[in-house]
């Protein structure tokens, strides 16, 4: 509920945004008034936070002397994207050709996760990770890092040094993988323990208990993640499960007493609100029982799936059990950077599923649904009073071509269409974290 004051003065307003503003308040299958618009609206902010979101011509001749006032007229502003489940390692190896799930993590993924012991490429990649995400209107992401405890400490002084929010972790790997790459229980409880005390709820950082997936942890090591989960309350935990056919019959393997891949993370209680697993595809429905009874979320990963070509997510299964969504680049396995054509990929998944994804309820995946999948939707998603202001400035007319495709769309949910199957980077104007422009194309 916006509380609007009658006034401006400098205690209630330091910085205004005017621009089209567009931000979700509900789910938009739920509601038709799920979301927000304003054609000519000012944002104001004090020290980072949105005090109140208003028709500008209203309001615009009250800001105080001394404010700061972005003009973004003609441009749309939504809150910044938020990536569910990515891993900035693997930057550097994005678009590395043709495999399935199993061989491109022996033939790729740990080479490249090796130079992460190096503490200086480590930081390189760190850097060049985080600029990515502001260059997309990314202003969130949940990271997987290496094994190396270093690589931990890059990606979150990177994040910091911009203010941005972050999820990360250490990866736990302590079998099924090369011997550089592996630690023990011992050792990653250890190591955690040290990463969670420098970096979990420091500045916009929260920790999340990595294990990369259930075949390279040991049964002793899923103990650990499950220890650390209940030591330390608000910790995050980050998965992935059921991705590929020849991964979820080798976890059978491994855990024949387990009645599913997801029922081994439920056997050593890694479900639970700020669980996040990727990909989800081959789950079944008491899986999907299980995910919502618990809270667990979904990071939905479609240019990774069709990628890796491990099959096709189902939408309409997570909505029919009220599961918590978000949508995630899972970079790279995924082909983009870019939460615009993450979009586009969740929108043609769905249409190889015979379901639907409205433009409406990609932008609340990427936003709004994001945070709520990842339990910070008190912090950021929207615009509502006393939220952070990350924000992204799109310009709809970027390219040609979609200047050509905007004047002739009439209404807000075809221009947003337009701008998820044709938006990328390009579109990408600013970006602002806690009102701060962090990012402006060209500088
Ligand atoms: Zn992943």
């Amino acid at each position: 509920m916006t509380v609007v004051p009658s006034a401006l003065d400098q205690d209630s307003c330091d910085t205004a945004i005017r621009a089209s503003f567009l931000h979700f308040v509900a789910d938009p299958d739920h509601f038709s008034d799920a979301c927000e618009y304003f054609d000519d609206g000012l944002m104001i902010l004090k020290q980072g936070r949105v005090q109140m979101l208003v028709d500008a011509a209203e309001w615009i001749d009250m800001l105080p002397d001394g404010s700061a006032l972005y003009d973004y007229s003609g441009r749309l502003v939504m809150p910044g994207f938020i990536d569910t489940h990515t891993h900035y390692p693997q930057s550097e190896m994005i678009a590395s050709y043709g495999l399935q799930l199993l061989d491109w993590l022996e033939q790729y993924t740990f080479p490249t996760e090796e130079k992460f012991a190096d503490r200086e490429h480590a930081d390189k990649i760190a850097a060049f990770f985080c600029d990515q995400m502001l260059r997309n209107g990314t202003t969130t992401s949940a990271v997987f890092a290496t094994v190396h405890s270093e690589s931990v400490d890059a990606i979150f002084e990177q994040a910091q040094s911009r203010n941005l929010c972050l999820v990360a972790g250490k990866v736990m790997m302590d079998r099924n993988a090369p011997e550089s790459l592996r630690d023990t229980a011992e050792s990653s409880y250890r190591d955690c323990s040290e990463l969670i005390r420098r970096w979990h709820l420091n500045g916009r950082g929260h920790y999340a208990v990595t294990p990369r997936f259930a075949p390279c942890s040991s049964p002793a090591q899923l103990e650990v993640c499950g220890e650390l989960l209940n030591e330390h309350p608000d910790l995050y935990l980050q998965s992935h499960v059921a991705e590929n056919r020849a991964e979820v019959d080798w976890v059978a393997e491994l855990f024949p007493d387990s009645r599913s891949y997801l029922d081994v993370y439920d056997s050593f209680g890694l479900l639970g609100p700020r669980s996040i697993y990727g990909h989800c595809i081959h789950l079944d429905q008491a899986d999907r029982e299980r995910m919502a009874a618990s809270g667990t979320a979904i990071a939905f990963c479609p240019t990774s799936n069709l990628f890796l070509g491990s099959g096709l997510f189902s939408l309409d299964d997570a909505r029919a059990q009220d599961i918590r969504v978000g949508i995630a680049t899972d970079v790279g396995a995924g082909t983009s950077f870019s939460l615009l054509q993450t979009l586009n990929e969740a929108y043609k998944v769905c249409q190889l599923a015979g379901q639907r994804l409205t433009p409406l309820k990609a932008f609340y995946l990427a936003t709004l649904g994001a945070a709520e999948s990842l339990y910070l939707d008190h912090r950021i998603g929207n615009f509502a009073v006393g939220k952070e202001a990350d924000f992204v400035v799109l310009d709809l007319s970027a390219s040609d071509l979609m200047q050509c495709r905007m004047e002739n769309a009439s209404t807000l949910e075809e221009r947003l269409f337009a701008l998820m199957m044709l938006g990328d980077d390009r579109c990408v104007q600013a970006t602002h974290v806690m009102g701060k422009r962090q990012y402006s194309r060209g500088q």
